[in-house]
């Protein structure tokens, strides 16, 4: 898979986590903040609830206080020795004072002995000693105690009724001595109704304590009588006297967690508390964040789903672009082999006479080994070598698969020297003509490419014309400049028209001629594989191919290849003359064919050197050890053994600095390593001719070899 591809699925991902993410992220947050919220909504909730009920109580406390001072006065007005005369009159007076005040149950006035000497509940009192009460007890021994509030208690009479708490007052004797209480009986319920009212909601909770933490009214209603343990969270609170505060903890009495605010009453030791369920507060917190989840959680599993879907649409997608590029890869090849085979076919054919001409010749020479005779069978043997040379050298450049090498070539001079191998490839039935091939028009492209898609485009031909004909191939020039030409195509263009008078093409298949596999030839004569290379050539070179054709009278292709300005690269080498050697010059021979080395011996001496031969690079090595005067070395590339030719010459660049080395190859894959490396390379076969070229390269360039 390609980096892009790669790099798109990667975002697809970061996508898919942002879609996931994303919502969480928020929703977190959203939860968080709802949190603090519905939490501060319920502190402000329960301040104001406990404010309401502080009102009341402090209502209640000061309409007793009031009372209980009326009370005193009506009392401390009748001489003590009047007192239990007027009972009836003080009877009906308590009586009316409790009927006016929902929140009294009674109303008692005691001696200092304890007895009752009038009661709002009885008349007359019962004779019974209420000096063991704690809003009796309290008061005698404290003269500064003003208001005692009691604990909740049980009816001493069996009639009277509900549980109550009390609330006294000391009575004063006129010289300051303990006369008595005044104490009132109030029912918890009145508070209990009224807090019951203020907080309906489920999960509200209120109270009122005293301030040593015993528990007066609550609501919820419950056991009364109860203490809450100084240890817990409210009681700690209320032993260190604050005055009013909020605060989150579990009751000991019920075991509920609350959120609760309190305040102590001016004047009073009471405190009123208003609480709230904690489980509630986080309950309604929860439904108000189901709303959100109702909506949020489909929204974003729709949003994963379809990325998702995006990415395996993709995946799905680069999968099939890779297996397209490598069905397109293996049909290039599959093209290449096919013009490959067209190719060798000619070529072959070609060799054997060039081997012919060899053989021949030879025999020749064993005849007449001087002469004129025999100056010609040599120089037939050195045309035929040379022109095989040609031939092989042609076939690897094209055999060897590579990338699309674009090159600066001047038409005329490649279409000239492609007629050549045309004429070998066709039949002899089919005459080649050119026209056109003036030089300065210069493309730059793959020279191996635009040869094979000649030579698919002459096949075609050939095959039109199974009786013989004319093939035309011409040169022109064309310009798009003012407006687009065919297939859109635009600025200066060079044309190659490739012509013949064969069967035409049927105007129905002249769309499809240049799909790949179309083919109208029977199986074994053609692939349909031609036309499709030319067109791939053509579109990646910057060009197009167009076609004309008449049934039964011909077919033109026109390929059109963008024009190039650049200069050609000059590949001629200068020549020089001869070379012969100074007297004594040694030169070092490292080949492990002995026909090539003694052609190549044979050479070296013809050229004035003293020749040592080595079969082998480590045979080489030893030599080179031993002696020190060689002019230069010259060594294969390929040979047995472990070390290569490119070995060697890399040991002398290190080991004998200045000792030119000629590395000498027909085909190695190692050649383009030495040619990177900076060796003169040598192609086989070579002349006498361009050894000499090549010595004298060396020579005159030694500080290319220690580069
Ligand atoms: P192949 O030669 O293997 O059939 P090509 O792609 O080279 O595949 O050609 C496709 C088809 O186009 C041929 O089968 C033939 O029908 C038609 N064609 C190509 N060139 C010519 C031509 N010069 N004259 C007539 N028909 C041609
Ligand atoms: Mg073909």
């Amino acid at each position: 898979m390609l980096t892009a591809q790669r790099d798109s699925l990667r975002q697809l991902w970061l996508i898919l986590w942002a879609a996931i993410l994303v919502p969480v992220v928020l929703f977190g947050y959203t939860a968080w903040s709802g949190y603090r919220a519905a939490h501060d909504m319920a502190d402000r909730q329960i301040v104001r609830t406990r404010d309401v009920a502080s009102e009341h109580a402090l209502k209640v406390f000061e309409t007793i206080d009031r009372s209980i001072a009326l009370v005193d006065e009506i009392v401390r007005a009748i001489p003590s020795d009047e007192l239990p005369a007027r009972e009836p009159e003080l009877h009906a007076r308590l009586k009316q004072i409790v009927a006016q005040s929902p929140q009294m149950k009674s109303l008692w006035v005691f001696g200092a002995n304890g007895r009752s000497i009038a009661n709002s509940l009885l008349l007359p009192s019962p004779s019974l000693d209420f000096s063991d009460r704690d809003y009796f007890s309290s008061h005698i021994d404290t003269p500064g105690k003003d208001l005692f509030i009691g604990d909740v208690l049980r009816p001493r009479l069996p009639y009277a009724g509900v549980d109550f708490f009390s609330i006294s007052r000391r009575r004063n004797a006129p010289d300051g001595r303990f006369a008595g209480v005044i104490q009132v009986s109030m029912l918890p319920e009145y508070f209990e109704t009224f807090y019951d009212r203020i907080g309906r909601e489920d999960g509200a909770y209120l109270a009122l304590l005293r301030d040593d933490g015993v528990i007066l009214a609550r609501h919820p209603a419950g056991t009364a009588a109860l203490r809450l343990d100084p240890q817990s969270p409210l009681g700690s609170v209320l032993a260190t006297k604050s005055e009013s505060g909020v605060l989150t903890g579990m009751s000991p009495v019920d075991g509920v967690t609350r959120r609760v605010a309190y305040a102590r009453l001016p004047n009073y030791p009471v405190y009123v508390v208003a609480g709230y369920d904690m489980a509630q507060i986080r309950a309604a917190w929860g439904r108000w964040l189901g709303g959100y989840l109702l909506f949020g959680i489909p929204a974003t599993v729709a949003l994963v789903g379809v990325v998702l879907l995006a990415q395996r649409r993709t995946r799905r997608f680069y999968v099939e672009a890779t297996r397209r590029q490598a069905a397109e890869a293996a049909l290039r090849q599959a093209q290449r082999l096919e013009a490959l085979g067209q190719l060798t076919g000619g070529v072959a054919h070609d060799f054997n006479n060039l081997l012919m001409v060899i053989g021949g010749s030879a025999q020749q020479l064993r005849k007449h080994r001087d002469g004129p005779k025999a100056a010609r069978s040599l120089d037939m043997i050195d045309t035929a070598v040379r022109r095989a040379t040609a031939l092989t050298r042609k076939l690897l450049a094209f055999a060897r698969r590579r990338a699309l090498a674009p090159k600066v070539i001047d038409l005329g001079g490649y279409l000239a020297e492609f007629r050549e191998v045309l004429t070998r490839s066709l039949r002899s039935d089919i005459i080649i003509r050119c026209e056109g091939l003036v030089p300065g028009l210069a493309v730059e492209i793959d020279p191996d490419e635009l040869e094979v898609a000649l030579l698919n485009l002459a096949v075609n031909a050939r095959d039109a014309m199974p009786d013989g004909g004319d093939l035309v191939i011409a040169l022109t020039s064309r310009s798009f400049a003012l407006g687009p030409g065919p297939d859109g195509i635009g600025g200066d263009f060079v044309v190659i028209r490739v012509s013949d008078n064969g069967v035409g093409i049927d105007p129905q298949m002249r769309t499809r001629i240049f799909e790949p596999f179309f083919t109208t030839k029977e199986p074994g004569k053609g692939t349909g594989l031609g036309l499709s290379q030319v067109y791939g050539f053509a579109k990646q070179s910057g060009g197009t191919i167009e076609v004309e054709s008449e049934s039964g009278k011909g077919t033109t292709f026109a390929l059109y290849l963008p024009r190039s300005r650049k200069s050609l690269t000059p590949v001629v080498a200068p020549v020089h003359e001869s070379h012969q050697a100074p007297p004594g010059a040694k030169a070092l021979l490292v080949e492990d064919n002995k026909e090539v080395a003694e052609i190549a011996t044979g050479y070296l001496t013809q050229l004035g050197y003293a020749v040592t031969h080595a079969w082998n690079v480590d045979e080489a090595l030893r030599l080179l050890r031993d002696t020190r005067d060689f002019e230069f070395v010259l060594s294969d590339i390929v040979m047995p053994g472990g070390l290569s030719g490119l070995d060697l010459a890399q040991t002398v660049r290190s080991q004998h600095k200045g000792l030119p080395v000629i590395l000498a190859t027909g085909y190695s894959e190692r050649a383009e390593a030495a040619r990177r490396d900076g060796f003169l390379l040598l192609a086989k076969p070579y002349s006498l001719e361009t050894l000499m070229r090549a010595i004298q390269q060396v020579l005159r360039e030694p500080e290319k070899q220690s580069a």
